[in-house]
């Protein structure tokens, strides 16, 4: 209610004043600040709270003009559309999201310029210029044009400076700053004030551009609230002055009157070119805070991540490695950083990781998640998994490249030994059925193609269960080992012996033709029957085998062609075993 009261007061001083003071032609104001702080009233508060002070605005413009300016029955209108000025742009710019709490964003700056500096006194106007030339006969553009131009001059140069005092701004920019700064702020608007002296002063030169570099410096160093301070003693320093008819405005032709709006302009011009700064300050300091925060953040995480953090550019060159990477790779991260990440990866891996820095380059919102082999201190390789994704700049074009890498040499180890488990023997440490099969499968695929050529043949210890009988499973189990390491040391590296079970073994014969395997077996055959187990001391288990070998045929299936070798191994037992017999 009392700031209700302080802004009726203060509109009805400022609204008399300009009727009283500028109202030099004896039509429209040359000055009108009075809309502004109505304006900046109403744009920090919600709507709901307008009614006390538009009414009360109302009121004293209306006693403001039926005092000193066109009389009770004018001062209605006049009452209605200054009011309107202040109200209209303000509920405007609230329903268009303009924020002006702080004028610290540029598009908000412009959308106030457009509704409260041109649009809100443009119409205003039309109801002022026509009440005046009703009342004193003057045509109504000329008392537009004077409306327009003093209203909006006033409101632009004057509602930022009253928003930021109104908010509390002045309290906490002094409340906040040291009293260095404060010395600082005190020595820059000394010399604003001197050098709008000095320029105000004398009408020897047009040195009205000599106090924009003060008020920019100012404006640099001390943040909107030292460009609002610096304005405000050019206002005044200035302003006065050129009414007193000092000053480089005095030496203009025209009217008092529109000298003193020519100074007005002059602020505004001032207000727009600090406050745009000021802006743009504010939203970099803004962003270098953000920066360091989460700078900070970031080595915290990088120094104490186990996984090793790598910035690269584009091109792969390392810009930053966290310390991790020296248990990683075994350099230290100065040694890596200026490198290529090409040196560290395995050059089998290259496709990999080159598609996947592309892809984590053409996609920045997502990461990227591969595993390859690098390559890294005395040519060790190990296996990493990498996360990457790339980072872009303000105008959203990637500029580099961040991965996050763990070492997974020993899961992918563990990987490995797994499938070798699944494919290999325990006892005999040959190759198992799966293998057998798969490879089977494989060579028939190859001859179906027409790319080769291959036998199989399967083998089946003779007699085994008596091994068993006489000298126990555990000696049978010594049997079987010995068997499996005799016919792998007789076949030639490309082929293949696999225990398919029990004390039944299968060979995969790549490229033999029938007579190549028979040749195979033969040699397996003569290696297990001089081969010889110890049972004790003096006492050795000797074993033979029987033999089946089938041709693979394009056409016939995996089944088929072991059923044909099988039989053939069922002929061998039946004709005497220690033999081998060929499927036909
Ligand atoms: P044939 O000449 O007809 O092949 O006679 P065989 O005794 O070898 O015949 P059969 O297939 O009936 O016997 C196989 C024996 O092999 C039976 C089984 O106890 C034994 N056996 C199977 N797997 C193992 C093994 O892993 N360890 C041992 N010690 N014995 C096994
Ligand atoms: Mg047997
Ligand atoms: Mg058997």
């Amino acid at each position: 209610m009392a700031s209700t009261a302080i802004l009726a007061i203060s509109y009805f001083l400022l609204a008399s004043a300009s009727i009283l003071l500028t109202r030099f032609e004896g039509g429209a104001a040359f000055l009108w600040p009075a809309t502004a702080p109505l304006f900046a009233f109403l744009v920090i508060r919600h709507p709901q709270e307008w009614f006390y002070p538009i009414a009360a605005s109302g009121a004293a413009s209306f006693a403001a003009s039926s005092l000193f300016g066109l009389g009770p029955i004018f001062a209605v209108p006049l009452a209605i559309a200054i009011v309107a000025e202040a109200a209209l742009p303000a509920l405007l710019l609230r329903k268009i999201d303009a924020d002006l709490s702080s004028f610290d964003n540029i598009p908000s700056l412009v959308k106030f310029i457009l509704v409260a500096g041109i649009i809100g006194p443009a119409a205003s106007g039309i109801v002022g210029a026509e009440t005046i030339a009703l009342r004193v006969g003057h045509d109504f553009w000329p008392n537009w044009r004077a409306w327009f131009a003093a209203h909006s001059l006033g409101t632009i140069s004057i509602a930022p400076l009253l928003l930021l005092v109104m908010q509390g701004d002045g309290l906490a920019w002094l409340r906040a700053s040291s009293v260095r700064n404060k010395i600082e702020a005190i020595a820059l608007l000394l010399l604003v004030a001197a050098t709008s002296f000095g320029v105000f002063e004398q009408r020897e030169y047009p040195l009205l551009f000599l106090p924009m570099l003060p008020l920019i410096m100012t404006t640099f160093r001390l943040g909107r609230v030292g460009a609002a301070g610096a304005v405000v003693v050019l206002a005044t320093i200035g302003g006065g002055l050129t009414l007193l008819g000092h000053g480089p405005i005095s030496l203009m032709h025209g009217s008092i009157g529109a000298r003193a709006q020519f100074f007005q302009f002059y602020l505004a011009i001032a207000v727009l070119m600090v406050l745009p700064v000021a802006a743009e300050l504010r939203r970099r300091e803004a962003l270098v805070l953000t920066v360091r925060q989460t700078g900070a953040a970031y080595r915290l995480l990088a120094e104490n991540l186990g996984d090793t953090l790598i910035h690269t550019s584009l091109d792969g060159d390392v810009r930053f490695a966290s310390p991790a990477i020296l248990e990683l790779t075994g350099y230290k991260a100065a040694d890596v950083v200026g490198r290529n990440s090409r040196n560290f990866v395995l050059a089998e891996d290259f496709a990999v990781f080159f598609a996947a820095r592309e892809k984590a380059i053409a996609e920045p919102d997502r990461t990227t998640t591969i595993e390859y082999r690098a390559k890294v201190r005395d040519d060790v390789v190990i296996w990493c998994e990498t996360r990457m994704r790339s980072y872009t700049n303000e105008k959203g074009t990637p500029i580099g490249v961040i991965l996050v890498v763990r070492d997974v040499t020993a899961r992918k180890a563990a990987e490995a030994e797994l499938a070798l488990e699944a494919t290999t023997d325990a006892l005999t440490g040959l190759p198992n059925r799966r293998a057998f099969f798969s490879r089977l499968r494989y060579l028939r695929q190859e001859v179906a193609s027409g790319q080769g050529a291959g036998c199989i043949a399967i083998f089946d210890i003779d007699h085994f269960k008596t091994v068993n009988d006489t000298h126990g499973h555990a000696s049978g189990d010594r049997v079987l080992a010995t068997v499996a390491h005799v016919a792998q040391a007789a076949i030639r590296s490309g082929d293949m012996v696999a225990r398919i079970g029990g004390e039944e073994f299968g060979m995969v014969l790549w490229g033999a033709s029938i007579e190549a395997a028979m040749q195979t077996c033969e040699r397996v055959r003569a290696a297990i029957a001089h081969a010889a187990v110890s049972s004790g001391p003096g006492a050795n288990i000797r074993v033979t085998a029987s033999f089946g070998a089938a041709a693979i045929r394009s056409g016939a299936d995996d089944d088929a062609i072991y059923d044909a070798a099988d039989q053939a191994l069922y002929a061998a037992k039946a004709s005497g075993r220690n033999r081998l017999r060929v499927a036909n």
